[in-house]
């Protein structure tokens, strides 16, 4: 069968994978953070993705919005700092898009960067080119916009491609929010952490949904 969409099951090992991934990288997220920031950034992920391996276990969503949910509250009340109430957000806003949903499929996935990239912009306040993680996340959901009417494999794909790109774009930027503002041009050069971690994210769901859904 050619499926074109994750399961619920599929994706709670999506997210019990992404957040071993993300607790691996924690050294590479504190060492950008420590070049612009206060050195946290990987610490509170992978609190937070450790928190959320924690959840799953005994995770009883019987929907798709509701893991979504999930997922977030649990950043939002393990990560702290700008982070966590930015990467909780996020999450919590995508299961805005996702609401009664079985199963993530290539209209849904982009309603959920649409919910996630609007519920992180309205509780921060930073447009592209403030050098946040809204650098990487919101070519990422212009991105997938744009080719709607592909399958699922196709769109995850190219919003990765779109938020690594948009990373690579905030080493030009000077940080005008969060921690980095205090250090002006010094910012210059180097990428911003979040935008890291929303490619990382973005990344490894194009990974995990080409090799579960090639599978099939
Ligand atoms: P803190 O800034 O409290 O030390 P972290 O180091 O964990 O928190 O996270 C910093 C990241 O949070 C930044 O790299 C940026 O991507 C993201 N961030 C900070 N403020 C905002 C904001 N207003 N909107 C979107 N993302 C933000
Ligand atoms: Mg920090």
């Amino acid at each position: 069968m050619n499926q074109n969409s994750l399961s619920l099951d599929q994706l709670k090992k999506l997210f019990t994978d992404l957040s071993l991934h993300m607790i691996s990288n924690k050294d590479l997220l504190t060492h950008a953070d420590q070049a612009i920031g206060d050195g946290d950034h990987g610490i509170g992920m992978a609190r937070g993705f450790e928190g959320v391996l924690k959840k799953l276990e005994n995770d009883a969503s019987i929907s798709v919005d509701q893991l979504f949910t999930n997922v977030g509250i649990t950043l939002l009340s393990s990560i702290g700092g700008a982070s966590g109430a930015i990467f909780g957000s996020f999450f919590i806003g995508a299961a805005d898009g996702l609401k009664g949903n079985r199963e993530l499929d290539s209209n849904s996935f982009i309603l959920a960067l649409q919910y996630g990239l609007e519920k992180v912009k309205e509780l921060g306040k930073a447009k592209i080119g403030d050098k946040t993680m809204v650098d990487a996340l919101e070519p990422a959901y212009i991105a997938a916009k744009e080719c709607s009417n592909q399958s699922l494999i196709q769109i995850t794909k190219k919003a990765a491609t779109a938020a690594e790109n948009g990373k690579e774009q905030t080493k030009q930027y000077i940080a005008t929010t969060g921690k980095a503002k205090t250090l002006g041009e010094r910012s210059l050069g180097h990428a911003d952490p979040g935008a890291i971690s929303m490619v990382l994210i973005l990344k490894f769901c194009a990974e995990f949904v080409e090799q579960t859904l090639t599978k099939e």
